[in-house]
């Protein structure tokens, strides 16, 4: 099978961190163009934009949106339309309306979209999932606490209407537990922090629960400096499970378990793969939906202002 030639649009951090070095060192993947404002890739055609990528670059087979949320959907939808295979960064768009349509355009154009949550597949959610299995789940704590300064500095979007704020980082934990979880989390909760001259939270707390009275807490806070902290502890009859540093280590009763290769992005091209070859969907919403959920139940406190 000769390799998916895939364009890349918004040449910035995570373009840089993780999808450029996996798509050259995957041998389904060949980069065929980029499209970037600002940002520049060597050795490959370079657009301003997504259009005129589409314009010269025609037989690229796929799109791989690196952009803020905020400029997804109407991205992913030209793409779309001139018959491209999708790939969205997290969280999928600014809105569940927005993912919703891109879905239903791609199944009626038996096109790939992927709407990748790549926490998913840091390398202790699957045996953390595994080692539930079977036992009673009694409570659930997340705390993923970081410093935005060190994180996101100079990222305006992030800060904008459908930037998420902290929940940026924050859906990366919802993410991992609504896929080890087996039911649906209803918010009851929610305390949204906003700083005074800002447009998105830069702490929020959530409290939630699963129809069999699971509760489940999450903090989530942009002011933390010092060490940093990606936790999720979840309670059970035979014991504690901790999973630390965003997913990477597996504790059981505060002994840390075998720590394996870190592969998210590795991971995501190869369903990528997958999912381009069957022409399938795989757009998961929920934990879009609890982000959501909290923007509509949460209660708003106005902190001081943030400067950079
Ligand atoms: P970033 O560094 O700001 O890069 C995004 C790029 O998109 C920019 O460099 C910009 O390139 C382009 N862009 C197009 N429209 C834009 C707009 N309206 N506003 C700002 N930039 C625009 O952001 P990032 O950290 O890579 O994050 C991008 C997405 O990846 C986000 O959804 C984020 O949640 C997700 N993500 C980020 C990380 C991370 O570690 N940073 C990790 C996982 C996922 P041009 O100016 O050249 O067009």
């Amino acid at each position: 099978m000769s390799p998916i030639r895939i364009g890349l649009v918004g040449v910035g951090k995570i373009a840089r961190d993780q999808h450029l070095p996996v798509i050259a060192a995957n041998a389904d993947y060949e980069l065929a163009a980029v499209a970037s404002r600002h940002g520049r890739v060597e050795g490959v055609p370079n657009f301003a934009d997504l259009a005129a990528l589409l314009a010269n670059a025609t037989d690229v087979d796929a799109i791989s949106l690196c952009t803020p949320p905020q400029a997804r959907h109407a991205l992913a939808r030209q793409a779309l339309e001139a018959g491209k295979h999708v790939m969205l960064e997290k969280p999928p768009g600014a809105t569940l309306t927005e993912v919703y349509d891109l879905i239903d355009l791609a199944r009626e154009k038996g096109l790939a979209l992927l709407a990748t949550w790549h926490s998913r597949y840091a390398p202790a959610v699957e045996p953390a999932k595994a080692w539930l299995a079977g036992k009673k789940l009694l409570r659930v704590h997340i705390s993923w606490k970081e410093d935005v300064r060190y994180w996101h500095p100079g990222q305006e979007w992030i800060w904008a209407p459908g930037g998420l704020g902290v929940f940026d980082p924050g859906i990366n934990a919802l993410s991992i537990i609504t896929h080890m979880l087996p039911n649906a989390l209803i918010v009851d909760k929610a305390t949204l922090e906003v700083p005074a001259n800002r447009q998105a939270p830069i702490a929020a707390t959530l409290e939630m629960h699963d129809h069999q009275g699971l509760p489940v807490r999450a903090e989530f806070d942009w002011r933390q400096t010092g060490p940093q902290t990606w936790d999720i502890i979840i309670e059970t009859d035979q014991g504690t499970l901790t999973l630390s540093r965003g997913g990477a280590v597996m504790s059981i009763n505060g002994v840390p378990q075998i720590e394996q290769k870190e592969q998210e992005y590795a991971n995501l091209y190869a369903l990528f793969a997958r999912l381009v070859a069957e022409r399938r969907v795989d757009a998961d919403l929920a934990p879009l939906r609890i982000v959501a959920d909290a923007y509509m139940t949460g209660r708003w406190v106005r902190v001081e202002d943030f400067v950079e």
